[in-house]
């Protein structure tokens, strides 16, 4: 076998960075008042969640964007929350407000991502946005930031989705479900599998181009593929690794070594859809500055 093309996250979603604080600057020398801002709440101290949210300011920091946290504690009430979430919507310089999950189980998550304005939900979470991603010709102002990602990657690798078989592992409304919606919107055959799919190999035998996002180290394996198939691999599992200092190693939910001579175009991990989820929260913060400087622009 040849073995697949590795598509590679890290660079496309460096240019993409690099694009929008060019974007940011341009505009800034004949509007200075343009400033993209996001606030970004935590609750808590996971760890994991600190991490992630690191992350998240230090790129939003170098492609200019105002990027701001605001830490709770873990016991603060459901009403405090969205209370602050309200002001938040009524405060004109910012423009996007991203609440890191998972929130602490006495918080609803369904209450706490829908009480952000749908104007100002750059993750795509609440209900207004995912609804009109679902719906047939509807026009969501965000769409989720890991599925977006596996777009542009797709996108930017040429891949022709129009009648093809993708196949969608996962229903999470995170990633597998909103996955599924823009992959039928750019006219795929989309089915979608879960842990209840029976003849689960059969079906991923099918796919022209495979999403895998279950969160099982390594659990597709190359035998399972249709030879020149695209493989996308959201899974970002830790193994026990006694080679490397930490002691663990990141795989995804797909078996690379076995994948990549089966498939034509493939995804690594790490390096293939993880970078692009930031980069796609940026350029949603961006298009959402954007669209408020217009608005005020036009009065
Ligand atoms: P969830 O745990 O919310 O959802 C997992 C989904 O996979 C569920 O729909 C579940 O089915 C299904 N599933 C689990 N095991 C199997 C199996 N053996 N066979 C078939 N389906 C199965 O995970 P997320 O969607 O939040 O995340 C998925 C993966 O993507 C994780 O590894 C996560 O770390 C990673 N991720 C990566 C991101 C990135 O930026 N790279 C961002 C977000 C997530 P059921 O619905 O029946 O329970």
């Amino acid at each position: 076998a040849m073995g697949a093309q590795k598509i590679d996250g890290t660079a496309i979603a460096k240019s993409i960075r690099e694009g929008l604080h060019d974007q940011i600057k341009k505009k800034q020398e004949t509007s200075p008042r343009f400033k993209p801002a996001l606030t970004i709440i935590q609750v808590g101290d996971r760890s994991d969640s600190s991490t992630y949210v690191r992350m998240k300011l230090k790129a939003a920091e170098e492609a200019n964007i105002i990027c701001e946290l605001k830490k709770f504690p873990e016991d603060i009430t459901e009403a405090e929350l969205l209370e602050y979430i309200y002001t938040l919507n009524n405060n004109t310089t910012v423009h996007g407000i991203l609440v890191q999950l998972p929130l602490p189980k006495h918080l609803s998550e369904h209450t706490v991502t829908s009480a952000v304005d749908a104007e100002k939900d750059v993750d795509g979470f609440g209900a207004i946005n995912i609804g009109e991603l679902a719906k047939r010709g509807g026009r969501p102002l965000f769409v989720p930031c890991t599925p977006q990602g596996v777009m542009r990657l797709l996108e930017e690798s040429g891949v022709d989705l129009k009648g093809k078989n993708a196949v969608v592992l996962g229903r999470s409304d995170i990633v597998g479900s909103p996955v599924s919606y823009l992959l039928k919107n750019a006219d795929a055959t989309v089915t979608v599998c879960h842990s209840k799919t029976q003849n689960l190999e059969a079906i991923i035998k099918e796919a022209d181009i495979l999403v895998a996002a279950i969160g099982q180290p390594k659990f597709v394996k190359g035998e399972w593929l249709k030879p020149g198939a695209v493989v996308i691999d959201v899974g970002t599992n830790y193994i026990p690794d006694s080679s490397k200092k930490s002691g663990e190693r990141l795989v995804g939910d797909v078996d690379y070594d076995s994948a990549v001579e089966v498939a034509s175009l493939i995804t690594p991990v790490p390096g293939g859809v993880g970078p692009m989820t930031v980069c796609m929260l940026l350029q949603n913060v961006v298009n959402s500055a954007t669209r408020f400087y217009e608005q005020t622009a036009a009065r």
